[in-house]
């Protein structure tokens, strides 16, 4: 019996750390002209889509990034109906925004079309009922191009992108949040996926460093996300409004219910409020950033 494949986690080799998935079957594998992409199934995680040796998604705990990055930035906000998600190629992030019923048009701004078309085959879970949508609009197209050229404003950015390096580099730019303050309504959130602050300290300092140089208010809320590994997961926060991350547990949760009180597997009001709280070792990172 031929030995299973393990697949690693190679995005923090320089930290000198790896974690490896046992292969149950490789369900797509291609290099597309952005980037290697891998889809398998892992005993434990279900599928697994790793992007250039970071893992991006996986069955058993999407629910948790997905969740965090759309109902706190929507329900901190409180009246949006234009939601811009950069990246999110998986459909994952749009299937919870579409849940806010409220909720114009989400636009979704991906690089590879690759991960789209394969994710409508293996992820029918956020893509069906996405593609089904009215609302949901799919571009295919550099997010760093599309923010810096369109005439739509949006009351939520959702920045949804891969590491920075490869084609998600740029996504961590002065030069892309610039361009996302530019088209964002007055009093718009913009949150990003921020790294894990153990592992990527500086990625955090320096990326809050970037929103204090555009907005008011720049800082961080964590989820703890099991193969995000390294503890919390940290998602940037950008917004004119100082007050929206401070709202108290029954202003969300009124917002919550009249939305529709829809079924969640990690976000509640209350987690909501302390996903702001953060620990003393990332608050520190959180204070070394200046504008
Ligand atoms: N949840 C994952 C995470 O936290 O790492 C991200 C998932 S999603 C699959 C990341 C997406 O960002 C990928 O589909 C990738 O193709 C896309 N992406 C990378 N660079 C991009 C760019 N410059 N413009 C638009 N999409 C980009």
């Amino acid at each position: 019996m031929a030995e299973k494949r393990w697949i690693a986690e190679t995005l923090f080799d320089p930290e000198g750390f790896r974690m490896t998935f046992k292969v149950e079957k490789v369900l797509y594998e291609l290099q597309t002209e952005h980037q290697h992409l891998v889809l398998f199934q892992n005993k434990f995680f279900g599928k697994v889509l790793m992007l250039d040796g970071c893992t991006q998604v996986t069955t058993k705990d999407e629910f948790v990034y997905h969740e965090m990055m759309t109902h706190v930035p929507i329900l901190a906000h409180g009246n949006v109906r234009e939601v811009l998600i950069i990246g999110g190629g998986d459909c994952g992030i749009a299937e919870e925004v579409l849940k806010h019923k409220s909720i114009k048009r989400v636009t979704q701004v991906e690089i590879d079309a690759s991960v789209v078309e394969f994710s409508k085959e293996h992820f029918p879970e956020f893509t069906k009922p996405v593609f089904k949508d009215k609302r949901f609009e799919s571009v295919i197209d550099d997010g760093m191009k599309y923010v810096a050229k369109t005439d739509r404003r949006f009351d939520v950015i959702i920045v949804d992108s891969t590491d920075p390096m490869g084609p998600g580099k740029i996504l961590f730019s002065d030069k892309f949040y610039a361009a996302c303050k530019r088209c964002m309504v007055k009093g718009g959130v913009m949150v990003t996926q921020n790294g894990v602050p153990i592992y990527q300290p500086e990625e955090l300092t320096k990326g809050i460093s970037k929103f204090l140089r555009l907005w008011a208010d720049g800082c961080c809320y964590v989820a703890a996300i099991p193969t995000y590994v390294g503890g919390h997961m940290a998602m940037g926060w950008a917004t004119d409004n100082k007050k929206l991350r401070h709202l108290p547990e029954k202003t969300i949760a009124a917002r919550y219910a009249k939305a529709g009180g829809f079924s969640t597997k990690y976000w509640s009001p209350a987690m909501h409020r302390a996903a702001f709280a953060l620990p003393r070792f990332i608050q520190e990172l959180v204070d070394k950033a200046e504008a």
